[in-house]
């Protein structure tokens, strides 16, 4: 048995043209444009390679990007002057910095600075708090993205037994709270867990998000679920040539594909949906502050 391959180039790909055309409409029949902040502290490489394509992709949904990027010394009094005029700003409804920050700025005073409804991100703290009680939240994008695919894949995710391995603040934890809103019977699994093999072969849905190189391989999986793979790792790739690397998930591909029902590849499964769901929220946060019907199949 060979899984299918959940293709998240391609489902991202419907989830802009969706945002795009719903802000076409905006538009025309409210003369509104969503309009998406993106600060960068600093000139970490990845980040900036982030945040252009974020800035490119928002452009491109027909969204207004504004992008403020600030040297690596920026004090935190500045950078937080800087959130309170973008938080007063009507044409901004979403509001992201690029994690990490410089050591010098704390992250979570920066996270928490952001207004709530703007909060893209789903980082801050009262977002934290409504999604874990149930209410209307902003949500984390890859978690929700991850959501996403498995109703596409599954429809109604009502008692299917989930297992979540991390539980991180930004996938683990929300991505459990969002199952859990789904009516999964939710196991989060982490370093300390015992039998942790046991623990995921009993998933009809497997979600991981280690960082840890093809740490989860085909016997760990119940024939049949659905693996969703939220891990990027560079390990070396000797068969390209000295010193080059390549991408692997928490998954190891080849044996977990033999065994599951659907399984999500990396490059080219959860990775493409996180910008794809930043401009689904910069949407939501969008309609939500117009008082206007929220976009449908792009939330929660
Ligand atoms: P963190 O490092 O914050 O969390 C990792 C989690 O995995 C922790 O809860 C940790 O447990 C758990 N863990 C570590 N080792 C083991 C082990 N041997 N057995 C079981 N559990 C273990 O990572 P993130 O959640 O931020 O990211 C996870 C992965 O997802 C990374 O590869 C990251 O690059 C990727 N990622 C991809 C995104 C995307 O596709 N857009 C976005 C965000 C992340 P404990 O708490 O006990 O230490």
């Amino acid at each position: 048995m060979s899984a299918d391959i959940i293709d998240g180039k391609a489902f991202a790909a419907t989830i802009r043209a969706k945002v795009a055309a719903h802000v076409a409409r905006l538009k025309v029949d409210y003369e509104i444009t969503p309009g998406l902040a993106v600060i960068l502290v600093g000139e970490d490489p990845a980040s900036q390679v982030y945040v252009r394509n974020k800035g490119k992709q928002t452009l491109e949904v027909g969204m207004n990007s504004y992008e403020h990027k600030l040297p690596a010394d920026t004090s935190q009094e500045k950078l937080l002057a800087l959130i309170a005029d973008l938080n007063a700003d009507p044409a901004v409804h979403g509001i992201l910095c690029q994690l990490p920050v410089p050591d010098h700025i704390d992250e979570a005073t920066v996270i928490n600075a952001i207004a709530p409804e703007k909060d893209v991100d789903g980082f801050h703290i009262s977002n934290v708090g409504l999604l874990a009680t149930g209410q209307k939240a902003m949500v984390p994008c890859t978690p929700l993205g991850c959501l996403m695919m498995l109703r596409e894949r599954h429809g109604d995710l009502s008692g299917l037994e989930a297992v979540v391995v991390g539980r991180s603040n930004i996938v683990g934890k929300p991505m459990a709270q969002l199952l859990l809103r789904d009516s999964c019977t939710v196991t989060i699994a982490h370093s300390r867990t015992r039998d942790i093999q046991e623990v995921c072969k009993r998933a009809d849905i497997l979600v991981a998000a280690v960082g840890r190189p093809e740490m989860i391989t085909g016997d760990w999986v119940k024939p049949g679920a659905t693996v969703i793979d939220v891990g990027i790792n560079r390990i070396p790739a000797p068969e390209k040539g000295e010193g080059k690397m390549r991408l692997v998930g928490d998954v190891d591909f080849d044996s977990a594909s033999k065994v599951a029902g659907a399984i999500t590849p990396v490059p080219g499964g959860v990775g493409p949906m996180t910008i794809a769901v930043l401009l689904a929220n910069t949407l939501t946060a969008c309609c939500r502050a117009n008082d206007l019907p929220e976009p449908e199949g792009l939330t929660a």
